[in-house]
């Protein structure tokens, strides 16, 4: 396959993507020849990127005769957004995909993706400090790495993360004590470093669905659900799945110790030397992650909002402004 092969008309296109999208588009050649696009797209929000919320990776493989044979459509890394929308986005793109059999498609497609998650420019799901999901009037905040939180939870889990790393530091000798880092601010979900200021997010109200939510209860359905991650957990230290970062450290991962619990045996991973705690029932997250996004200056608690299909804060069904 050479570039005399390639139809004229997609030299011209892709010189029209990089124009229009430039610098967030990569063009991939391989000896003069296209093999395709690479776009992390957002939704249209007027630029303003403390309201985008979702985003995904689109990637656009160019057969050797495109636009005469569709190209290979890839979502990755998807924010912020549920499998049923991202299967809904795939069937909308084959469907888009058939009815353009040699038409030049790809400035479409990427308008397309756009397109929806700007109509979906929510995060979905829950936040998983607190279990409730994000409805109108929470305050929540989006992490660089796209997860969210209610700005409450996430200040709760880095002042409790903080205390249990002082803690862990202070059992240390004193040798060790003296290298150790001091304690960083990790995402809950993907451990990427994160910067926050606690004391803003501390000032946000408890999340809405918690206000009237029943009291918490240790169910029979709870606890053999612990018994089943205990377990699991025992499982993946024995075999060296749960990483640490290092001996002049604490642990990065904790594990309590609650009185009904029998003791699973634990022993160490492979990277991992520190002494550790033995006996587990939940798991929490601390200290470093050993790689990470870029810290990120602080930034304000978001509140939230709904977007109308052109991208400005607007009424839109569940997200309305206030
Ligand atoms: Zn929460
Ligand atoms: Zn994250």
């Amino acid at each position: 396959m050479s570039a005399a092969n390639v139809d004229e008309r997609v030299f011209e296109e892709l010189q029209a993507l990089e124009a229009i999208f430039s610098p967030d588009i990569i063009i991939k050649w391989e000896d003069g020849v296209p093999k395709g696009v690479e776009m992390n797209v957002l939704p249209s929000t007027c630029d303003n990127t403390d309201e985008q919320y979702v985003r995904l990776t689109l990637e656009i493989c160019l057969s050797p005769d495109y636009p005469e044979t569709s190209p290979k459509v890839i979502m990755r890394n998807p924010r912020g957004l549920d499998d049923r929308i991202l299967s809904c986005m795939q069937s909308d793109i084959e469907d888009k995909l058939n009815e353009n059999i040699g038409h030049l498609i790809v400035y479409e497609l990427i308008e397309m993706v756009r397109e929806c998650l700007t109509q979906c420019n929510l995060p979905r799901g829950q936040c998983v400090i607190c279990l409730h999901g994000f409805v109108q009037g929470d305050i929540f905040i989006k992490t660089p790495c796209f997860h969210y939180f209610h700005s409450q939870c996430l200040s709760k889990h880095f002042i409790a993360g903080k205390k249990y790393y002082e803690e862990e530091l202070d059992k240390l000798p004193a040798w060790q004590r003296m290298e150790a880092k001091a304690y960083q601010q990790t995402c809950p979900v993907c451990r990427s470093t994160v910067q926050f200021n606690v004391d803003d997010l501390k000032l946000a109200p408890p999340p809405v669905e918690s206000i009237d939510a029943q009291p918490f209860h240790l169910t029979d359905e709870i606890r053999s659900m612990q018994e089943r991650m205990a377990a699991l957990m025992a499982h993946q230290i024995s075999r060296g799945g749960v990483i640490g970062i290092g001996d002049t450290e604490p642990p990065p991962l904790i594990i309590t110790d609650p009185a009904d619990q029998q003791e699973p045996k634990s022993s160490t991973s492979g990277t991992q030397s520190a002494p550790r705690p033995e006996t587990s029932t939940s798991v929490r997250t601390t200290g470093n992650s050993a790689s990470g996004a870029p810290a990120s200056p602080t930034r304000p608690p978001y509140r939230l909002r709904g977007f109308n299909r052109r991208g400005k804060p607007g009424r839109r069904g569940r997200g309305g402004s206030r």
